[in-house]
């Protein structure tokens, strides 16, 4: 460990399951290979992080978490050719590369995606951040770790972006949003005119209504159970929004499409809900799943309701998004005006990670991203 060279950070370490955060002094390791150090302006807080503090998933502890960071290139490795120093970036997933489904462009189903996003550490199976008592903790959480005032990425998941566009909005377009929009324009190929059912007006849920909206689609409807974020997906595109606390809110979705949606995303990862939005599916309708749900989690529908009308429902990984395509894109969307996903999120200081969590969990607040200056707001 010490013929490397190691900056101070600060980090928000996650060190049993479900306990709060802890902000520490750490160490980082300086970039090697193909790694980009990036100064991490802002971090988006995605479900994602709350559902591992929480170990859905056997991520090991204790680790940094964070996966939607942005920010500016501090350093680079040896082999880095696409990036300098000072750029401004947002961090995505990680993958290998060189797998089929990577070879294929299809980068979010590599079939290393768990180790090189919840392996708890690069792809040699090291850690690169120590703590204060020279402890290691486990990193690379997709491929980043951005709950840090610095991080480590690989060059393919540190995405250039513009230096015009407000750099502490973008964090969330590496993961959630993304993921929403990216469900809706690439997988599921939302068509205009068409009816489109969002199952969960959280971050991605949303982003999907933003999406849906710019697609064309005629009938947008969310389902949700805060009352809060049914009444922005009305503001933001949607036309009808339910509340899933009404045990008529299917008919009510067949009523008003006049027959079932064409497409439904499910982002609640309840099994009753994806069982329920099954059956708001109009003929031919087709249901994509991005909700996680605890391992083993298993869901029960009318399988001769699927086969009779045709039905399709499918797995959907970050919004099938190659990163360095469709992340530009969506910045430039929203510099346009046409993606206003700035809608959806609320600032805090890096110190109040806790209160972010917990705002975000009671459903106040839809999107947290974190400044790592201590800032509440941001000049946009
Ligand atoms: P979120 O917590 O902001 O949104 C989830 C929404 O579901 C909330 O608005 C919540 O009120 C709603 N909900 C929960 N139970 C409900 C019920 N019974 N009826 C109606 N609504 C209900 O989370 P998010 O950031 O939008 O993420 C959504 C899910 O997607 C999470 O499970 C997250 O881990 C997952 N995710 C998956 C991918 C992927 O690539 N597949 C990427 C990012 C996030």
């Amino acid at each position: 460990m010490n013929k490397y060279e190691f900056h101070d950070i600060r980090v928000a370490v996650t060190r049993g399951k479900g306990e709060p955060f802890q902000l520490e002094a750490a160490r980082l390791r300086a970039p090697q290979g193909d790694e980009v150090l990036v100064r991490i302006i802002a971090s988006g807080l995605c479900h994602t992080d709350l559902i591992i503090r929480d170990q859905y998933y056997p991520v090991p502890l204790p680790a940094v978490l964070g996966h939607e960071g942005a920010g500016v290139v501090e350093a680079i490795g040896p082999q880095v050719s696409s990036l300098a120093v000072g750029d401004h970036v947002v961090l995505t997933y990680g993958h290998c590369g060189h797998c089929l489904p990577c070879s294929a462009g299809r980068t979010s189903y590599c079939t290393d995606f768990y180790a090189h996003n919840f392996g708890g550490t690069d792809q040699h199976g090291n850690c690169a951040i120590v703590d204060a008592k020279g402890e290691f903790l486990h990193d690379h959480f997709f491929a980043q770790s951005s709950f840090a005032t610095l991080a480590l990425s690989r060059e393919r998941n540190a995405i250039k972006v513009p230096k015009t566009a407000p750099l502490e909005l973008l964090g969330p377009l590496g993961c959630g949003i993304q993921t929403g929009a990216g469900a809706v324009i690439n997988s599921l190929k939302v068509t205009p005119g068409s009816r489109f059912l969002a199952l969960g007006a959280g971050a991605v849920g949303l982003s999907a209504v933003l999406a849906a909206k710019l697609a064309g689609a005629a009938t947008i409807i969310a389902v949700d159970r805060v009352p809060s974020r049914l009444q922005l997906a009305l503001e933001i595109g949607a036309s009808h929004a339910l509340d899933s606390g009404d045990p008529e809110w299917v008919e009510t979705v067949r009523e008003v499409t006049g027959g079932g949606v064409d497409f439904a995303l499910e982002s609640t990862g309840r099994p009753a809900i994806l069982a329920q939005g099954v059956s708001a599916l109009a003929p031919l309708g087709v249901l994509g799943v991005v909700g996680a749900s605890p391992q083993g989690t298993q869901a029960r529908f009318d399988l001769n309701d699927l086969m009779i009308a045709g039905k399709s429902i499918r797995g959907i990984c970050e919004g099938d998004s190659v990163p360095r395509k469709f992340i530009p894109e969506l910045v430039e969307l929203h510099m346009q005006g046409r993606f206003p996903f700035d809608r959806l999120v609320k600032f805090y200081p890096f110190d109040a990670i806790n209160q972010a969590a917990a705002d975000s969990e009671a459903g106040v607040t839809l999107k947290p991203i974190l400044l790592m200056d201590g800032q509440t707001s941001i000049r946009t």
